[in-house]
């Protein structure tokens, strides 16, 4: 770096800076840190506040602090877990610092008496306060603060500790505050002025080392905001561009004269409604425009989103291509395949089935089918693109319950549809309903169509909270609900995501019901089951063969039995508010009231408590989603689109709604007018991850 001249902190690699080889870089590589301006915006997870000392004394459980103190006694503890345990004192208390791996050379250093001063979390342990593996140092320390400013908390990854990267942050930094190496402000300053943004740098300086109490303070914000703007500007230009991209293909015009649908319509038992017929008159007018569909179709949980999905296929198919309806449960596809047999076949058209454990023979014969075009549906779970199939003329794609999907699987899925510059439509389904503002931030890739209405006569679901003690009550409710002919879910939840526990769980519930309800005939289903007998349990229970279905969340998507009018949650608390309403939509699709009892262990936390309040209250899954918006955070309400591939480093979807529109704007006008910023800022702030591959 001697250099006089300032480079750009995108054009610098690692290296440039002090202690960082190659096997270093390889390292930084692993968390995408490649040049000093990826270092520069690796932003802090959290701060922690080293200002102070904090005296033993006071120091309370969950605290973390900075403590000082002397050695008094330092040991090798055995036991379950060998242990190096040193105490530490100074005259108003005494901690514990516990250490599971050490080396002689480090046991040998806590010499009895000798001056130390950690940073760590107070945890309570069997003899009073204790830090697991603190950070310490050794000797006299001066008696002023180490620091004025917070000290940032960087994510990190194996091989590349903490302090390491705090070293190399500040490497960088002061290059920059000695001007030895500039960071490119993209955005022209007229749109600076326009949405009132601090200068860049600045805000990348003091996110870093933001000064003692600053974090939330009104001085700070605006340079927050300023870099909350510019990650959800990258991301906004990335989706543009993604989308652009796929305009640039030709895909199959589909615009028959709509005989199929007009025949399947007239032999529904109901009719659509409002809402139904102008979302199928948008996905109309998209596919018949030779341009690839990409259309996301939200709507509540039974208002009606597969008749739509049906709508689509037939177009295609009665254009002469093939179609493909896809769900993320073996559960969910089974129901599909049913409803579009009943719904299509009559209308001669021909389905083929592709679940992830068909008999091979079986499943030879359908991707024969698919491939030489005899097929003109295929419905199953994403297994079904998982390997080979091959579509004669595949023309449409359809997701169904598209946040149980990740966008690579769903790309998977476009894929088979790939033929030279051409690309299939796509419809993509979903019942988390997201406040507009939101969808157009996380889905400006795709166009939206939104179902906001509810088949006529519909009645609400009455909903009720009881601790787990009034348990009997609950059976007994269920003994009477089926006395009177009706059906009922007993849903049972486990925390973990293991479907072996699940399955046990639910195997030991439907016991224990089994005997307290010895004249019910109770079906068990669960994710362990072979498809088969998936099939069978449903199958009985639809057919009212069964009273009472035993099941995992399993049951979450798609079914749909009308007699069903009870609903027993069991620990409603564990899952989250989408999810409960989800399944408490699998009650209330006939004509009689349904009754959902949300069960829950007592102790509740005072969250948890307005979660469960808050499904009492309303049955509007926009309104449920907002305050799970407000409760949970955004990250969990959008799934895995949110957590897996729109991981925002300093924006917030909750705080920052508020700059959505204006980020939505100043994307349009930097395409427009400044096109060379574009792919700068991208490169910024998404690095190389591949979010969406090649469209
Ligand atoms: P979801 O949007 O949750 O996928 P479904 O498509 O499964 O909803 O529809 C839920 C139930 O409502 C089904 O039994 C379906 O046949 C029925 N249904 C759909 N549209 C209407 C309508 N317009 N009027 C009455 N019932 C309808
Ligand atoms: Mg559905």
């Amino acid at each position: 770096m001697n250099d006089e001249t300032p480079s750009a902190a995108e054009r610098l690699p690692l290296t440039t800076l002090n202690r960082v080889g190659p096997r270093v870089a390889e390292r930084l590589a692993r968390l995408d840190l490649h040049c000093l301006q990826d270092l520069l915006f690796h932003l802090p997870l959290r701060y922690e506040d080293r200002t102070t000392l904090v005296s033993l004394g006071t120091l309370r459980p969950g605290q973390a602090a900075r403590v000082r103190g002397e050695v008094e006694l330092a040991q090798v503890q055995f036991g379950r877990r060998r242990a190096l345990l040193v105490r530490i004192a100074d005259g108003t208390g005494a901690l514990t610092l516990r250490f599971f791996h050490f080396s002689r050379q480090q046991q040998q250093g806590f010499q009895r008496g000798a001056p130390i001063e950690c940073f760590g979390e107070a945890r309570p342990g069997p003899a009073g306060l204790e830090m697991v593996h603190p950070e310490y140092r050794l000797g006299i320390q001066s008696e002023q603060a180490a620091t004025d400013t917070l000290t940032p908390v960087y994510p990190v990854t194996e091989g590349v500790r903490q302090l390491t990267l705090r070293n190399l942050v500040n490497q960088a930094l002061h290059l920059v505050t000695t001007g030895r190496v500039t960071i490119h402000d993209w955005l022209p300053r007229e749109l600076l002025q326009r949405y009132d943004l601090p200068p860049l740098t600045e805000a990348v300086q003091r996110i870093h080392a933001p000064p003692l109490g600053e974090t939330s303070a009104p001085s700070t914000e605006p340079l927050r905001r300023r870099l909350a703007f510019e990650e959800l500007l990258a991301h906004q230009l990335s989706l543009r561009l993604l989308r652009a991209r796929l305009q640039q293909y030709a895909a199959p015009l589909l615009a028959p004269p709509g005989k199929l649908f007009t025949s399947l319509r007239g032999r529904l038992p109901f009719s659509l409604t409002g809402a139904q017929t102008r979302v199928i008159d948008e996905i109309h007018a998209d596919l018949a425009r030779g341009q690839p569909m990409l259309r996301l179709l939200q709507g509540d949980v039974g208002s009606g989103k597969t008749v739509v999905a049906a709508a689509a296929v037939l177009q295609a198919i009665e254009a002469g291509w093939q179609a493909v309806v896809v769900a993320p449960t073996e559960l969910l596809a089974e129901q599909h395949a049913d409803n579009f047999r009943h719904w299509l076949e009559p209308l001669g058209v021909s389905t083929a089935w592709l679940g992830g454990r068909s008999a091979k023979s079986e499943r030879r014969a359908t991707l024969a089918a698919l491939a030489d075009g005899s097929a003109q549906l295929a419905i199953g779970t994403h297994a079904l693109f998982q390997e080979e199939p091959v579509f004669a003329r595949l023309g449409l794609v359809v997701v169904d319950e598209q946040h149980r999907f990740g966008v690579h699987q769903r790309l998977a899925m476009r894929d088979k549809g790939v033929d030279g510059g051409r690309r299939p439509h796509q419809l993509i389904m979903t019942a988390t309903p997201i406040p507009r503002t939101l969808a157009m931030a996380v889905y400006a890739d795709l166009d939206l169509s939104v179902i906001d209405e509810l088949p006529p006569g519909r009645k609400p679901v009455t909903t009720v909270a009881l601790p787990s003690r009034r348990r009997d009550e609950v059976v007994t409710r269920v003994r009477d609900a089926c006395a009177e002919g009706r059906q009922a879910y007993w849903v049972c939840t486990l925390i973990e995501e293991s479907e072996a526990l699940e399955a046990e769980a639910a195997e030991a519930t439907a016991a224990g019901l089994a005997e307290a309800l010895p004249d019910l005939r109770i079906g068990l289903v669960h994710g362990r089951l072979k498809s088969e007998e998936k099939k069978a349990v449903m199958t009985a229970f639809k057919s009212g063969e069964i009273d009472l279905l035993v099941a995992t969340t399993v049951i979450e998507v798609g079914v749909d039995v009308p007699n069903a009018t009870l609903m027993i949650i069991d620990n409603a608390e564990r899952l989250g508010l989408a999810q409960l309403h989800q399944l408490r939509g699998r009650v209330g699709r006939g004509g009689e009231q349904s009754f959902c009892v949300l069960l829950y262990r007592e102790g509740l936390s005072q969250n948890a408590r307005r979660r469960l309040e808050v499904l009492r209250e309303s049955q509007d899954g926009f309104a449920i989603a907002r305050r799970d918006l407000e409760i949970r955070g955004p990250g969990e309400v959008l799934g895995t689109r949110q957590t897996g591939e729109l991981q925002l480093r300093i924006a917030d979807l909750l705080r920052d709604q508020a700059l959505l529109g204006d980020v939505q704007q100043c994307a349009e006008i930097l395409l427009a007018n400044h096109p060379g910023s574009v792919e700068p800022l991208i490169a910024r702030w998404l690095g190389t991850r591949t979010r969406y591959g090649d469209v």
